[in-house]
């Protein structure tokens, strides 16, 4: 029997800024993974949806929403952060019920989604185009112009965020947008909808298509309609999307995994270290994309390090997302749980000594949980350190010098984040400069920022997101040229 009195039922998507249902009339449970009961369902999009979403989306383009200045676009998004402040405690909520993360990192999610979207509510009238001295009787510039309609594809693991880091840029520059959130976690995407129709968004400019991603996102992918596909996700997806998108060359952005290094030299401050080592491996039950989940450490602080490290997890409180006093939740889905102890059997096999986790948390009996985990003894190469886990395990490795250390981290076919500790000012500059990731971080871990550009190098991703360099991702720059010339054109076809 459900502990929740009402499943609660999102029959409609938002499609050219109408509630209207999905043809097929279906719809996808969403499970609370703490529970493991349904809590929700939102409506199957699929194929007929999005050709009425995308086409919603391209009138949209034509319509209103063209005649709007950049200010005026700015300002729709401002409202649509006011609202989402004002509902942050409430979507926090729902999201983890949906995704499992404890609340304060949902209502904190929600909170710098709002920052998100300012951010870029400021640049939408920033962005200019340029004058070009092409030649003499010439009036030469460029146009900064929208891409199109954008397929935004977005994964679980951080819904709400993602959602800002794709619509803030996108709508900024006047393009419109069919948001195809995770079959997981939909809910927040469809109160998004809500917020957006009330923020006064003209209709068709943002349209809501939840659905599972073999079915409405590979239509929405390699729609003709669609001119810009940006994702979050797998590897696996990214790779058949970018084959889907082919069709036309539609532009493609695509933030996929990692398996972050993280460095600690002798010289570091180690207790500062240990603090964000423990954080950086298992936050969000180790369900981030930025995990520092191979960590590298000076042979000689090994034991002492590990020891603080080992201490320092064991005191994470791995409980009921919605209790104040958890520090990390379930997993999201059955199958995520599965994946983590598919590793865990892994690396056991290939020799891993387990020296603390690898276990369900006593006392929680039902729900998607496991203990956060380090292993040692598993090398660089081995399954565990070389593939996305997406859980809480954490790979500790020794190294003896500068050069080995640099070797070991880039030794990975992903480069989303890096990290090192040293006070060696010139070691800092030295060894950020050679790691192979779009973000490197010294003494401190993955700053992520709307002001930060970030991305992936190698199989982590292509294009960056946020800062203002995501800004040209979501724009076509066109050159015009007026020829102001009273004299007689050069006429190469002359006949002497
Ligand atoms: P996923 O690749 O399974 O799904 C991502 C999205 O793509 C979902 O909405 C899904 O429905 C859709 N999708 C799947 N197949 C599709 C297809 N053929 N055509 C169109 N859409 C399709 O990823 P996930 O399991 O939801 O998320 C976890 C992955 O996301 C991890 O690899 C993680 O590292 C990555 N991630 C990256 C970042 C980043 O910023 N780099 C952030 C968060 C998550």
């Amino acid at each position: 029997m459900t502990g929740i009195a009402t499943v609660i039922e999102n029959k409609d998507l938002l499609i050219g800024g109408h509630w209207v249902p999905p043809v097929s009339g279906r719809t996808i449970a969403s499970i609370d993974p703490a529970t493991e009961e349904v809590w929700a369902t939102v409506p199957e999009g699929a194929g007929p949806d999005v050709d009425r979403a995308v086409a919603a989306a391209r009138d949209a383009l034509r319509g209103p929403w063209s005649r709007l200045t950049a200010t005026q676009r700015g300002r729709l998004l401002h409202v649509l952060s006011d609202l989402l402040e004002r509902d942050a405690e409430r979507l926090g909520r729902i999201e983890t019920m949906d995704n499992g993360k404890p609340l304060r990192d949902t209502v904190g999610e929600v909170r710098r989604a709002v920052q998100w979207l300012r951010y870029f509510a400021g640049a939408a009238d920033k962005v200019e185009g340029t004058v070009v001295p092409y030649k003499t009787d010439a009036h030469a510039f460029t146009r900064v112009e929208p891409v199109g309609v954008v397929a935004a594809i977005t994964p679980w693991n951080s819904p709400i965020s993602l959602y800002s880091w794709k619509l803030g840029p996108a709508l900024a520059m006047g393009n419109t947008v069919v948001l195809k959130p995770s079959e997981l976690t939909s809910v927040s995407a469809i109160e998004l909808g809500r917020l957006v129709v009330e923020a006064g968004f003209p209709g068709g400019v943002v349209n809501i298509v939840t659905g599972f991603g073999r079915d409405a996102g590979a239509r929405l992918v390699g729609h003709p309609g669609v001119d810009k596909v940006s994702v979050t996700g797998s590897y696996p997806t990214a790779q058949a999307i970018m084959r889907a998108a082919a069709d036309g060359l539609k532009r493609v952005s695509f933030e996929c995994g990692g398996k972050s290094p993280h460095i600690v030299f002798e010289d570091a401050d180690l207790g500062r270290a240990v603090t964000v080592a423990t954080h950086s491996a298992f936050r969000s039950t180790g369900q981030s994309c930025s995990l520092g989940s191979r960590l590298f450490l000076q042979r000689h602080i090994y034991p002492e390090f590990l020891d603080a490290l080992v201490r320092r997890t064991e005191r994470i409180r791995v409980g009921m997302p919605l209790d104040p006093a958890t520090h990390i939740g379930p997993h999201t889905s059955a199958e995520q749980l599965a994946k983590t102890h598919h590793y865990l059997d892994a690396g056991r096999a290939e020799g891993g000594r387990i020296v603390t986790g690898g276990g369900r948390p006593e006392g929680l009996d039902k729900g998607y949980f496991v203990q956060p985990t380090i292993f040692e003894g598993l090398g660089n190469r081995s399954t565990v350190a070389r593939e996305e886990v997406f859980g809480p395990v954490l790979t500790v490795i020794p190294f003896d010098d500068e050069e080995e250390a640099v070797r070991l981290a880039n030794d990975t076919s992903y480069g989303l984040v890096a990290g090192l500790w040293t006070r060696d000012i010139a070691r800092a500059h030295r060894v950020a400069a050679r790691l192979e990731a779009g973000t490197v971080s010294v003494n401190t871990f993955r700053p992520v920022h709307w002001t930060l550009p970030y991305g992936g190098y190698k199989s982590s991703g292509l294009g960056r997101e946020n800062g203002l360099a995501v800004l040209r991702e979501y724009a076509e720059i066109k050159s015009v040229v007026i020829d102001y010339s009273d004299a007689e054109p050069d006429d190469p076809f002359a006949v002497a």
